[in-house]
């Protein structure tokens, strides 16, 4: 096991784009870091350049308390587990996970026991350890992957987006198996995922990466009950926190939403933050059916999904048709046309400044 630092990481690609600019993290021993970030915002370069697979522009790459900005893959002690497997398709899930320690000069009996240890412990049988890697199931083949990466006992594992190739059920069993094997055998661990779910139920930190730069560290339940910016707001948390454009008064003691609506600000009344526009963010399980209409959104209602554990209730609000969802457990008999008087709950309120689009801590 071993603790990956990044200082003032940065990565320019030959053609002169810069896909990192300055990413700075200490992961601890065993822990379990999330990159997390849409598509392009260079998670895949960041893990690649701890692995080694990319050369890194800037900054101190470390691994266990060695510099290894310099040295090979192989030289690295990880393992790295891919989307697409790479599993070689002429030898048999045994060689498969086999052939790492076999190239490393391993004696026969220690390499049998390395890959039956791992074997069990993903489930895999003796009768599918002699299969070719095209007789398995997605899922199976990706248990493989996982294994070839167990057996080779390294100090960090990376993950790159494992779990893409496979259907939504297995998905969500794999994401927990992964989970299981990580709390087991406590090796350090580096995943990659656009999936804001996996990212929230998987890691102990997650890193939102936005065009290469850091929106916020920290971990599942900060980022949701805190979000440093607009964009982590909105990244964080499905369905998406409600965003609604409002103002804060001129004694800083209440907030202005569409017009007619106050609502009192818990912490308001700071010199800093009068008179000013915002952005008022509130997730969907944060907005109440109110029994009267005062000072209550009339929400219109345009679509109801029924989940069965909980409602969905999508909508809008307002001249400018804000749009506003809710979220209530259980079966709330609505349907479309429907006007709901919708109240926000205030002790559960975000403020963003509409410009620099940072959290406003009041
Ligand atoms: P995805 O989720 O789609 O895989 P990502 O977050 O992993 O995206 P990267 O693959 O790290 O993103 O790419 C980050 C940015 O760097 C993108 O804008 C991409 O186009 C660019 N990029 C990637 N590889 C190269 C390259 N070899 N040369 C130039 N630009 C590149």
């Amino acid at each position: 096991m071993a603790s990956v630092a990044l200082e003032n990481i940065q990565k320019t690609y030959p053609n002169g784009f810069k896909a990192i600019h300055g990413v700075d993290v200490d992961i601890q021993d065993g822990e379990f870091l999330v990159l997390v970030g849409p598509s392009g915002c260079g998670k895949s370069t960041l893990l690649r350049m701890i692995a080694g697979l990319e050369p890194v522009t800037e900054g101190v790459m470390g691994i266990g308390g060695r510099k290894v900005n310099k040295l090979e893959p192989s030289e690295r002690d990880i393992a790295m587990v891919f989307q697409n497997y790479a599993l070689y398709p002429h030898m048999t899930v045994y060689n498969n996970m086999a052939y790492g320690l076999k190239i490393k000069g391993l004696p026969k009996s220690e390499i049998e026991e390395r890959v039956k240890n791992a074997a069990s412990i993903l489930e895999l049988t003796d009768e599918q350890l002699t299969r070719k890697p095209r007789e398995l199931s997605g899922g199976q083949r990706q248990r493989v992957a996982m294994g070839r990466a167990i057996v080779r006992k390294p100090s960090v594992f990376l993950f790159d987006e494992p779990l893409s190739n496979l259907d939504a059920k297995l998905r969500v069993q794999m994401r927990m198996e992964i989970k299981r094997l990580q709390d087991d055998l406590g090796i350090t661990s580096i995943y990659v995922t656009h999936d804001q779910v996996e990212a929230m139920t998987l890691g102990h930190r997650l890193m939102v990466l936005n065009n290469g730069e850091v929106e916020q560290l920290g971990t599942p339940l900060e980022l949701y009950e805190h979000p440093a910016s607009l964009f982590v707001a909105g990244f964080i948390g499905s369905p998406a926190m409600n965003m609604i454009t409002s103002k804060i008064s001129s004694d800083g003691k209440t907030i202005h939403i569409a017009d007619d609506i106050e609502l009192a600000l818990e912490n308001g009344g700071s010199a800093d933050h009068t008179n000013r526009d915002v952005i008022l963010g509130v997730r969907p399980e944060h907005l109440e059916l109110a029994s009267g209409s005062d000072d209550a959104l009339p929400m219109t209602v345009t679509v109801v999904e029924h989940l069965g554990a909980e409602t969905l209730v999508h909508g809008h609000f307002g001249n400018d048709m804000t749009d506003l969802t809710i979220r209530k457990s259980g079966i709330l008999q609505v349907k479309a046309g429907d006007i709901l008087p919708t109240k926000i709950r205030q002790d559960h309120i975000h403020l963003f400044d509409p410009t620099t689009e940072k959290r406003i801590n009041l």
